[in-house]
């Protein structure tokens, strides 16, 4: 589950100038397994908040917990380690490294493992391999991230950012860079495999499909949560 109270997040400006809000006074709540949409405006926020909520950066104001933990309470190292054992990404741009291939990429999850949950080599690949093959890449494994089109690099994306069996799934606009046809499907196979391993998934996106088949939809307008409302009114 996660927990968010007053999440606050203000930049510093020129000296004079007051600093700028992004983020004002939000409060979270997520059940384990829940499926949240976060939508708004560009600028709103979004990427902000899901930074704060990773523990990627620190509030000016507020805290979360995340998997029980404070993050507030735990040191960067700390907060790397809970992600690397909890957390998944899968970002609008991709992010794969590209000097290394669709398998590689999805071995780098399992190698940051944390020593209890470390697995031998082999079994870290047979994990990878699987994965691909469940997004469909079976035939891709050795490319590279420019030898493959948009729609298989977010494949690759989702395999990696399901490799660690994360707790927690965060979704940065997944389907943005994509095509319609291709987002649809993009967003079937991150809704499915979700479905499949339990996780919470909190997905930043303005893909209405998408925001339909959440368990509940969350507005951010200028960095505060719009009032409740129901998935159907929201979109
Ligand atoms: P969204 O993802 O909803 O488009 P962001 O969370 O990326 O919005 O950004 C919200 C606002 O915060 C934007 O106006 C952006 O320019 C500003 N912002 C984001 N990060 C920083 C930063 N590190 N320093 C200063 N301003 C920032
Ligand atoms: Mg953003």
């Amino acid at each position: 589950m996660i927990l968010a109270r007053n999440l606050t997040q203000r930049y510093p400006r020129a000296e004079g100038e007051r600093p700028l809000t992004v983020l004002e006074g939000v409060d979270l709540e997520v059940r384990d397994g829940e499926v949240v949409a976060i939508l708004g405006p560009s600028g709103s926020g979004k990427t902000t908040l899901l930074g704060l909520l990773a523990g990627l950066d620190q509030p000016s104001e507020g805290s979360v917990r995340l998997e029980g933990q404070c993050l507030a309470e735990l040191n960067e190292d700390a907060r790397a380690a809970l992600r690397a054992e909890c957390v998944g990404f899968v970002f609008q741009s991709f992010q794969l490294l590209s000097t290394l291939t669709a398998l590689e990429n999805v071995l780098v999850p399992l190698e940051l493992l944390p020593r209890q949950r470390a697995l031998s080599a082999a079994a870290a690949e047979r994990r990878a391999r699987e994965l691909l093959e469940r997004v469909g890449l079976a035939a891709r494994l050795d490319h590279y991230p420019a030898q493959l089109s948009g729609g298989e690099q977010q494949r690759v994306g989702i395999a990696r950012a399901f490799a660690n069996e994360p707790r927690v799934l965060f979704a940065d606009e997944p389907t943005g860079n994509l095509d319609r046809e291709t987002g649809l499907e993009v967003a079937e196979l991150l809704l499915d495999l979700n479905r499949e391993l339990g996780t919470t998934l909190i997905i930043v996106t303005h893909d209405l499909v998408l925001a339909q088949r959440s368990d509940r939809v969350i507005r951010l307008e200028a960095g505060r949560v719009a009032p409740a409302e129901t998935a159907e009114d929201a979109v």
